[in-house]
């Protein structure tokens, strides 16, 4: 048995299909908030409008410029608004960019957040920010920024086209995967994280066969919150790091490098992490022998997530710089990566190959 520290942040959760619209209301009441801004992006605009109807009057303000990876501007931007109608509170209707302002405004002003995801990101169950700012993206941890109410609801996932589905959902798997590795895994949230990758790889390819399941949507997106809640403990380690030096350096799609990179990282890792790699295969319904990298790659592949780096962008001449700066971000446990290896690592990757295993990537 390992030793360990865990705290519980103090959040309040609601599931269940319909809550978006019938339960905003009590949960605006719930922590006193009498001023409401409403942070979205323009695209969910109109449903974000409907969704806040019943909080009447409580609605102060609206802001709709939220941009990817919250950049210093536009967090700005919506502090002035809140500022401006004088908001007790945020409530964000959207994906993690919208999670994401929101608690930008709550870093600065500790204004209390409601949060009505409507993606796999995860980002609701964190107390972790990011901002970017020329191409840089900085991320740290503050309790002000967790959600204090997140209210989940299914029927909002409904329209997320099958490819953002299933990247989205892959990025929510890499969060329950690492945190079996993470530094601060510890045994309850292990529980957590694998019972996250069991709702995951049940609910997704569940949603591939029919994108209007409620049932299916419903349990991925369970699976994904507790994706957010082991990834708030465990913290970030080799895959996260990468696939944050990656996006940064070369502006790749968040989830969709998470989706290519998680196989990758997870053979790499395997010889380190004990017996987290069998864990993590059972909990993905792999057969007898099948290594979590495997299970991870034939998943994707069944999602029809892009599985090489090169199908999200990443070019041939960048993997030696690539290479380079994947190596010098990575930590050194579960097991240090240097140059070389960081370059066998993203060669696979980059050019897909399958099956994954660890002796391709020593
Ligand atoms: P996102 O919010 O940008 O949404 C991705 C796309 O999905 C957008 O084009 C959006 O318009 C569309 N979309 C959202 N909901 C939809 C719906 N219901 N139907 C149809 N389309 C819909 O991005 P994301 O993938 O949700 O989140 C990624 C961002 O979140 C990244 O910036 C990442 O760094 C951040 N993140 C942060 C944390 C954290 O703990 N802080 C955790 C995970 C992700």
């Amino acid at each position: 048995m390992r030793n360990f520290e865990y705290t519980s942040p103090p959040v309040h959760v609601v599931f269940a299909a319909g809550a978006a619209r019938n339960r905003l209301a009590d949960m605006a009441s719930l922590i006193g908030a009498q001023r409401l801004l409403l942070v979205t992006e323009e695209p969910l605009l109109d449903l974000a409008r409907k969704l806040t109807e019943p909080l009447g009057e409580r609605v102060v303000g609206v802001f709709d410029g939220v941009r990817p990876h919250v950049p210093v501007a536009v967090a700005e931007q919506a502090r002035r608004v809140a500022a401006e109608c004088d908001a007790d509170a945020v409530v964000s209707v959207g994906g993690g960019s919208s999670t994401g302002t929101a608690k930008a405004i709550a870093l600065t002003t500790g204004l209390p957040i409601i949060a009505v995801p409507t993606t796999y990101a995860g980002s609701e169950a964190t107390p972790v920010w990011g901002l970017t700012e020329d191409e840089r993206k900085t991320t740290g941890r503050d309790p002000r920024v967790q959600p204090k109410v997140i209210v989940y609801d299914p029927d909002l996932t409904l329209s997320l086209p099958p490819g953002l589905t299933a990247a989205s959902g892959l990025n929510a798997l890499a969060h329950s995967v690492e945190a079996l590795w993470a530094p601060g895994a510890n045994p309850l949230n292990d529980a957590i994280a694998l019972e996250s990758i069991r709702a995951l790889a049940r609910g997704l390819p569940a949603i591939a066969a029919d994108p209007e399941d409620p049932e299916a949507r419903a349990v991925a997106l369970y699976g994904a919150w507790l994706a957010g809640t082991a990834f708030a403990t465990a913290g970030s380690s080799l895959h996260h790091k990468t696939c944050h030096t990656l996006g940064g350096a070369y502006d790749l799609p968040h989830a969709e490098t998470h989706a290519v990179v998680l196989p990758y990282v997870t053979a790499f890792v395997r010889p380190a992490i004990g017996d987290a790699d069998a864990r993590i295969a059972a909990a993905l319904g792999a057969g007898d022998g099948v290594t979590a990298a495997a299970a991870l790659a034939e998943l994707a592949g069944r999602l029809g997530a892009p599985s090489s780096l090169a199908e999200v962008g990443l070019r041939e001449p960048q993997l030696a710089e690539a290479a380079r700066l994947v190596a010098e971000h990575a930590p050194d446990a579960p097991r240090p990566l240097d140059e070389e290896q960081a370059r066998a690592l993203l060669t696979a990757a980059w050019r897909g190959d399958v099956p994954v295993t660890e002796e391709a990537l020593a």
